[in-house]
C-alpha cells in the first residue's frame, strides 16, 4: 500500500493527482474494473472551501467574473485532455464582446498610440504604424522562436516519463529556452534591436496585464505571455484587411505569430468556471479531496521498518496527523504557511516573494479624460497600460455587460495597492457597484536568473510549482506538477 498526500489543489495539484491517476491505470488495467487504487491512495489536502487554487470566480452586478487565472490557450495539451476527460468545455473569453465594434488600446503618457477594434489585422496596422515595421518583424521572431520552442514541453514530458526533470533549469535548457529565463525582458529587447516604442508601449504594457510586472521581469514569462496574449484571432482576417504591398509583411508577422498567440490558436476559459475543470478533474480520479483542511506541518521521518528512506507526517489544522509514503507540495511557499521539520529539526528552504495583486470590479463608465481623450470618446474595452502612463493601474479590461445596471463591468489590476476613492472617481465617469478581491500572493516576482526550487525537495517530497517562479500559468504549473507526479510515482514504482 502506497500513501501520498498532495497539499493544494490548484492547478499543479490537479496536475499531479491526474498523472498519478494515469500512471496508475496504465499500470493495472484492473484499476478501473476494481474500482481500487493497486495499493495506492491520494489524499489533496485543500485550505480553501473549493479547489481551483488562483482558478477562482465570483458573482458581481449579476454577472460570473473569474478574478484570478482567466484564459486558457486552445495550444495547452494538458488542459484540452482534461477537458476531454472531464467533458468541460469552453467558454467565449470575456474580453470577446464584438469584435467587430470593440476595441483594444496601448495607454501610453500620450494618451493611445494605438487604438484598434479587436481584429488581427485591426491590431496588427495599429502596432506597426507606431513601432515601425523592423521592430514588429523582430519582436514577432523572437516570440514566434519561443513559442516553438516553448510546445515542445509536451513531448519531452512524455519522453522523460521514467526520467523527470529535476529542475526547472533542467527542464527550460531541454527546450532550448534557458537563456531567455537568466535575462530582463528590457535586455532581450536590446539584444534583438526591438525599439523602445515596441519594448515601452507595446511588450511592457501586455507583460503588466499578465503578471502586473514590468520590463525587468525574466524574458522568458514576457515572451510567453506576449505570444500567448492571443490579441486577435484568425490569420484570414488580417491577410484580407491587409493593403496588398504590405500584405507580405502581415502575413509575416502572422506565420510569426506575434498577433494570433501561441500556434495561431485561440483563448477560452471554461464553462461554468475554471475552478469546475479541477474540480472535475479531481472527482473523476477518485482522488480523496479534503477540501476546508490546511496543512500546517509536515514532518520528514526515518525508520527501520520503512522500505523508503523517509517517510512523512502532515498535520492539519484539524489536529489530525497522518502518514504518507510520499508527499507532492502543490503550493508556492510564499503562501503556505507549511513548517517542516527533518528529525525534529526545521528544515528551512527558500521562500521566493509572491506579489500582491488587486482585481478591483467596477460596474459603470469609464471617464475618456482620465486617458487623455475627449470627452464622450467611445472608449475601448481592453487597454494595455504602460509605465510612462504613470498609472495607478497595471491594466484594465472589459468583463462582462451587467445585467443590472446595463452597463460594463470592468475588471482592474493594481500591484501592492487598492485604488483610492479619488482614483476610481477621475478613471470613472459614473460607477454603479464596486467589488475588490485582493490576492496576497497572485504571481511569483519573475526575476531573471535567480535560484529554483527543484522538483525533488528530498526522496519522497516533491515540489509541484517549481516551474512557476520562471512562468506562472494555469497549464505551465499543470506541467509543472505532471513532472513533479513522475518523480514521485518512480520513487514509489508506481
Ligand atoms: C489575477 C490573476 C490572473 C491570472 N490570469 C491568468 C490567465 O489568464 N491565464 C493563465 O494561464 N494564468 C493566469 N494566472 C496565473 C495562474 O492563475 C497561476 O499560475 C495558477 O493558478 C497557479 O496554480 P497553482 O496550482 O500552482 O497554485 P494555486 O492556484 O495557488 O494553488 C495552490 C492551492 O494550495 C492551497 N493551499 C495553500 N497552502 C495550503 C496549505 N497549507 N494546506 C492546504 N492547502 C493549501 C491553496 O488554497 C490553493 O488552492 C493569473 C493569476 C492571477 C492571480
Amino acid at each position: 500500500m502506497n500513501k501520498i498526500a498532495i497539499i493544494g489543489g490548484g492547478a499543479a495539484g490537479t496536475g499531479a493527482a491526474w498523472q498519478l491517476y494515469k500512471r496508475l491505470v496504465q499500470k493495472n488495467n484492473a484499476f478501473i474494473a476494481n474500482d481500487g487504487r493497486d495499493n495506492t491512495s491520494i489524499t489533496l489536502y485543500e485550505r480553501n472551501s473549493r479547489v481551483g487554487g488562483r482558478a477562482q470566480g465570483l458573482t458581481f452586478a449579476g454577472c460570473n467574473i473569474e478574478v484570478g487565472g482567466v484564459l486558457f490557450h486552445s495550444s495547452g495539451k494538458l488542459t484540452s485532455e482534461m477537458m476531454q476527460f472531464t467533458g468541460c468545455k469552453k467558454g467565449a473569453p470575456p474580453f470577446a464582446i464584438n469584435e467587430k465594434t470593440d476595441c483594444c488600446a496601448f495607454f501610453t503618457s500620450a494618451g493611445f498610440p494605438v487604438n484598434a477594434r479587436t481584429s488581427m489585422a485591426s491590431m496588427a496596422s495599429g502596432i506597426v504604424k507606431h513601432v515601425g515595421i523592423a521592430s514588429s518583424l523582430r519582436a514577432a521572431s523572437a516570440a514566434s522562436k519561443i513559442a516553438k520552442q516553448y510546445e515542445e514541453i509536451y513531448d519531452q514530458l512524455i519522453w522523460r516519463e521514467r526520467d523527470p526533470f529535476k529542475t526547472p533549469d533542467e527542464l527550460f535548457d531541454a527546450l532550448g529556452l534557458l537563456e531567455p529565463t537568466r535575462i530582463s525582458c528590457e535586455q532581450y529587447l536590446l539584444n534583438n534591436s526591438i525599439n523602445e516604442r515596441m519594448a515601452y508601449d507595446i511588450v511592457e504594457p501586455m507583460a503588466r496585464s499578465t503578471y502586473n510586472q514590468g520590463r525587468e521581469i525574466n524574458a522568458l514569462a514576457s515572451l510567453v505571455g506576449l505570444a500567448g496574449a492571443g490579441l486577435a484571432k484568425g490569420n484570414a482576417e488580417l491577410a484580407g484587411a491587409a493593403a496588398p504591398k504590405k500584405k507580405m509583411l502581415f502575413q509575416s508577422l502572422i506565420n510569426n505569430n506575434l498577433f494570433s498567440g501561441l500556434s495561431n490558436g485561440s483563448l477560452f476559459v471554461i464553462d461554468g468556471g475554471n475552478w469546475t475543470l479541477y474540480d472535475k478533474v479531481l472527482r473523476l480520479s477518485d482522488v480523496d479531496v479534503r477540501t476546508l483542511t490546511k496543512v500546517d506541518k509536515i514532518t520528514i521521518f526515518s525508520t527501520p521498518e520503512s522500505k523508503h528512506p523517509y517517510n512523512f507526517r502532515v498535520l492539519s489544522r484539524d489536529g489530525i496527523v497522518t502518514e504518507y509514503d510520499a508527499v507532492i507540495l502543490a503550493a508556492p511557499l510564499a503562501l503556505a504557511d507549511i513548517q517542516i521539520d527533518l528529525d525534529g529539526r526545521p528544515f528551512v528552504l527558500p521562500i521566493h516573494p509572491y506579489l500582491e495583486v488587486q482585481s478591483t470590479l467596477v460596474a459603470g463608465e469609464l471617464n475618456p479624460e482620465f486617458f487623455k481623450q475627449a470627452a464622450g470618446t467611445p472608449m475601448p474595452n481592453t487597454i494595455f497600460v504602460a509605465s510612462s502612463a504613470n498609472s495607478p493601474f497595471n491594466h484594465i479590461s472589459s468583463v462582462g455587460i451587467s445585467p443590472n445596471y446595463n452597463c460594463r463591468i470592468y475588471k482592474i489590476f493594481s500591484a501592492n495597492r487598492s485604488l483610492t476613492e479619488e482614483e476610481l472617481t477621475n478613471i470613472f465617469n459614473k460607477v454603479h457597484e464596486i467589488q475588490t478581491h485582493v490576492w496576497r500572493g497572485a504571481y511569483p516576482v519573475l526575476t531573471p536568473g535567480i535560484r529554483h526550487l527543484p522538483f525533488q525537495i528530498i526522496p519522497g517530497l516533491y515540489f509541484a510549482n517549481a516551474l512557476e517562479t520562471m512562468v506562472s500559468l494555469l497549464e505551465l504549473e499543470t506541467i509543472s506538477g505532471t513532472n513533479a507526479a513522475n518523480l514521485c510515482a518512480n520513487y514509489l514504482g508506481l
